[in-house]
């Protein structure tokens, strides 16, 4: 069995790191800002500014009380289970699945802990604070108008899911957003964990509405129980 799980803000609001939209959008996590800051043209004009954006949001992620919650271990759980059966596909730009211990996340709106060269594109890790005064190194982290990443490869896996899950995402960011139809046309069951209704939620053909901590450890239960019973009739 094949699975595919496509996480969201949401699945970091509960511990702690705000999400853009809805009740717990708050601090530096502001969507204004957001797009303010996350464009090209931003930083050749003021890259001070973005690197104080950029800064702020990586000491509020490093924060002692931000922590993986119940949702990302399940979700590490699972993906220790199944192996390369799992793909773990985050718009998010923290380290939460990782700190949980995920063997292996793909962050394809790019990742809060690392800097890239402008000019020879390397990317390095990076969890401090980058001086402001320093426009050789950007923010490893997609903006507007740029291409997300590993789309082509995360596109062949989507279809091959037997299983796609969608958690904590607004599902209004293109070309996330338009997995779960990519997933459904090739016969994936799909299934959206949100605490709320979003305009993708019709789509789905489950909809679990709760607190990610909350559903997503009993789903992968179920999933982890599936497999190891497919894995007896193998
Ligand atoms: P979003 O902010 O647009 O939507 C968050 C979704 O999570 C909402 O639908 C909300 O109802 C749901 N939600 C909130 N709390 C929840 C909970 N406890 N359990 C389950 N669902 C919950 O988030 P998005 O769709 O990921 O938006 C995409 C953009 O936001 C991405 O580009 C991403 O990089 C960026 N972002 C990332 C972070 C992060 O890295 N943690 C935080 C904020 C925004």
């Amino acid at each position: 069995m094949k699975v595919f799980v496509l996480t969201g803000a949401g699945i970091s609001a509960e511990s702690g790191v705000p999400t853009f939209r809805g009740e717990n959008a708050a601090g530096p996590w502001d969507v204004e800002a957001f797009h303010r800051y996350s464009t090209v043209g931003a930083f050749e004009h003021d890259p001070a500014g973005v690197h104080r954006f950029y800064n702020g949001l990586r000491a509020s992620v490093a924060d002692p009380a931000v922590a993986p919650n119940a949702a990302h271990r399940a979700l590490a759980d699972l993906g220790r289970t199944l192996g390369a059966d799992l793909t773990l596909v985050t718009q998010n730009i923290d380290d939460l699945h990782e700190r949980a211990g995920n063997p292996s996340v793909r962050h394809i709106h790019g990742e809060l802990g690392k800097i890239r060269s402008v000019s020879t594109g390397e990317v390095v890790p990076w969890l401090y604070d980058v001086p402001e005064t320093d426009s050789a190194w950007r923010p490893h982290v997609v903006w507007f108008g740029e291409r997300v990443l590993g789309l082509a490869e995360i596109l062949q896996q989507v279809v091959t899911a037997d299983v796609f899950v969608a958690v904590g995402t607004s599902g209004t960011v293109p070309p996330a957003a338009t997995l779960v139809h990519a997933a459904r046309a090739a016969g994936a069951y799909t299934i959206e964990v949100n605490i709320a209704a979003t305009p993708a939620s019709s789509v789905f053909d489950r909809r679990s509405t709760g607190r990610a901590s909350v559903v997503v450890p009993d789903l992968v239960d179920k999933l982890i129980k599936e497999h190891h019973r497919q894995a007896r009739l193998a």
